[in-house]
């Protein structure tokens, strides 16, 4: 399947304040964001016209760019109106949609404190495609050589574009392999996550999922929580050690992007997708579809 260009492509995306045609969006190559990272962003879905936990989405990105030491230009409500600006101004209704805040070129070294903060917002075409039986099939998981690093070694509650190198390098030497992705451990050696995406694995009935105190507590991962305890299942944050997985019967990941996805294998362990994947699968599903989340995270 042929992907068209995200350089290429029709109409508007938000960029600095207003709406601007879609191939104009340009920034230049000695952009600080591209040579040093200094860049985070989100990533929201649309469904049937509602961005779903936008108000969180925004204020983990205002939060990450806090971390990064960047001072967003605009107010968390602009923000949330421009996401909706730019969907509408693209006309989706069921899409994707990236804001990004990166330091610009007007400094190009380590220090950069007297950049031009940025802010772009793009919205793209991605229906769900919500195929229960195929979904329940599970997906097949690589595990990393990369470990998300330590809190004191990089920052690990931002959504920032530096922690993705190690994701990247992850995700495709899985897909070499001719796995869907990667499991990745921590700095410590128990499970993490996914290269993009929460995990969870079940036991008796209980839902197990690792302590995010390294990595990334995605709001997917919270919505799950809530929805699996509304169900009175219990849920249990803790670490989790590799050998553990063999004790395991069902794992599914979670993510804007994975929603909640099964998982039938990593690297040695094997799962087999069955009912609490099924039930919370359905429950996310219909929660992205309220006109409000029926859960607070
Ligand atoms: N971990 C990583 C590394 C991610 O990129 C994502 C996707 N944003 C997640 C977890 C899941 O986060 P969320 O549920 O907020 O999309």
């Amino acid at each position: 399947m042929s992907v068209i260009p995200f350089d290429d492509r029709d109409g508007l995306l938000w960029y600095d304040g207003k709406l601007v045609p879609w191939r104009e969006a340009k920034t230049h190559v000695l952009t600080h964001g591209l040579h040093y990272a200094s860049c985070v962003f989100e990533g929201e879905r649309l469904y049937s016209g509602r961005i779903y936990k936008l108000k969180e989405h925004t204020a983990r990105l205002f939060q990450s760019a806090e971390i990064l030491g960047m001072k967003i230009p605009f107010s968390e409500d602009e923000i949330n109106n421009a996401c909706i600006e730019a969907a509408r101004a693209q006309g989706i209704v069921d899409g994707y949609v990236r804001p990004v805040v990166f330091r610009g070129s007007e400094m190009m070294a380590v220090a950069a404190q007297n950049t031009k903060i940025h802010v772009a917002i793009a919205v793209w075409q991605w229906p769900s495609y919500f195929d229960p039986k195929q979904k329940l099939a599970g997906i097949r998981l690589a595990i990393s050589e990369w470990r998300r690093p330590a809190p004191d070694t990089a920052p690990t509650k931002a959504k920032a574009a530096g922690l993705y190198e190690i994701a990247t390098l992850s995700k495709h030497a899985a897909e070499r392999d001719g796995y869907a992705d990667s499991l990745m451990y921590d700095y410590r050696g128990y499970v993490a996550e996914a290269t993009g995406a929460n995990i969870f694995f079940v036991k008796d009935g209980q839902l197990h999922t690792p302590l995010p105190d390294c990595f990334l507590d995605g709001l997917t991962r919270r919505s799950v929580m809530a929805l699996a305890r509304a169900r009175q299942m219990q849920v249990i944050e803790r670490h989790i050690e590799p050998n553990e997985m063999a004790e395991f019967s069902e794992c599914f990941l979670t993510g804007t992007a994975a929603e909640v996805t099964p998982v039938s294998e990593i690297g040695p362990y094997r799962f087999t997708p069955g009912n609490i994947s099924e039930i919370l699968m359905h429950d996310y599903a219909e929660d992205v579809q309220r006109p409000v989340s029926a859960v607070t995270i």
